[in-house]
């Protein structure tokens, strides 16, 4: 795979702060996969109304 311009970066919307962030070069291989825009919000998780354990729910997009 081949970057064409660096002007025309992916955007994507993290799941927990709900804030637009551009691809980086350390997601180059695992863009499909990322959720969040810093290890700190990966480690906050998606918005939830309360942190209770349990089975997450997969809210509409
Ligand atoms: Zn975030």
């Amino acid at each position: 795979m081949r970057m064409r311009t660096k002007s025309q970066l992916p955007t994507k919307v993290c799941a927990c702060c709900q804030r637009p962030f551009v691809w980086r070069k350390k997601w180059e291989r695992d863009w499909e996969n990322v959720k969040y825009c810093s290890d700190r919000c990966r480690a906050s998780g998606p918005t939830t109304t309360e942190a209770a354990p349990g089975p997450p729910r997969k809210a509409p997009a």
